[in-house]
């Protein structure tokens, strides 16, 4: 059988590390070539050396470093199949004590760089024929969850504006999607994973009772990427262990048979 992604061309924002990271890996595993893009240098060196990945250092908040990546694609590989916008950061904090400037950078990463990163990449896939864009987006985006408002905010703009920019691209056979993931062991979720009773009851939230890993949001963003998923588009699928099917209003023990 053919690898799913054999002979295609794909970008990946946030490849540094986490979810990013492992979707290039299963890209690459599936014969597709990756321009890998992230701001941290130092982390990215992992991809440098392997002649089926092209590194790009910078910021997604800037234009240029989008058309930087979609050139480098064109220019290495001969085109662009795939954009897999993932690079995001997180935001909590106190409703009225948070500074208006996290809330700013959050919603310039997860949702302006986005609509960034599709208006670069939507000419090289016209030029195609056909593309696929899938974004990262969060459960966090279905829902609310305590002190991340502001994280919550933006992933839901992000949802929005998959949902929105899928529409205006379908007859042109570009699809655009989002997998939200839940909680996913990734440097993102250190912090909370390094509180012992946090990541206990986080876990016991889970329907599975267990956080998922990088790449099995990878999975599902491969798909997506791939020409399978050809009639898929405008969609949040949820990577998440059961959790957003899940009212979350009994513990299984309060269930009593009848
Ligand atoms: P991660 O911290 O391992 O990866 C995020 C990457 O994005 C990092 O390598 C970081 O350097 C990069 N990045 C951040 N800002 C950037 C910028 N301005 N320009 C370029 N690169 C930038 O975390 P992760 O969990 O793999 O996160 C990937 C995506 O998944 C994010 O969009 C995140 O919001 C989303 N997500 C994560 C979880 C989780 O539980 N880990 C859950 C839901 C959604």
């Amino acid at each position: 059988m053919t690898p799913a992604h054999q002979g295609r061309v794909a970008i990946v924002t946030g490849a540094a590390s986490g979810i990013g990271r492992a979707t290039v890996e299963v890209l690459i595993s599936q014969g597709a070539r990756v321009v890998a893009v992230d701001i941290d240098a130092e982390r990215l060196s992992w991809a440098a050396g392997d002649d089926r990945v092209a590194v790009v250092t910078g910021d997604v908040r800037f234009e240029d470093l989008n058309s930087e990546a979609v050139q480098v694609a064109i220019d290495r590989f001969g085109g662009l199949d795939a954009t897999i916008l993932n690079a995001g950061v997180s935001a909590s904090g106190d409703l009225l004590e948070m500074p208006i400037e996290r809330f700013d950078t959050a919603f310039e990463v997860n949702v302006r760089a986005v609509l960034l990163g599709i208006r670069a990449a939507v000419p090289a896939m016209r030029a195609r024929g056909s593309g696929r864009i899938c974004v990262t987006a969060s459960t966090s985006g279905l829902a609310g969850d305590p002190s991340m408002w502001a994280y919550n905010a933006t992933k839901a703009a992000v949802v929005n504006l998959v949902r929105g920019a899928a529409i205006d691209l379908a007859a042109e056979g570009i699809t655009v999607n989002a997998v939200c993931p839940g909680p996913t062991e990734t440097n993102m979720t250190a912090r909370v994973r390094s509180l012992p009773q946090v990541y206990k009851d986080l876990r016991r939230s889970i329907p599975m009772q267990r956080w998922g890993s990088a790449e099995e949001i990878a999975a599902v963003i491969a798909f997506l990427a791939s020409p399978a998923a050809s009639f898929v588009t405008g969609v949040a699928i949820p990577v998440d262990g059961g959790i957003t099917a899940n009212t979350g209003q009994f513990t299984p023990r309060e269930i009593q048979h009848e």
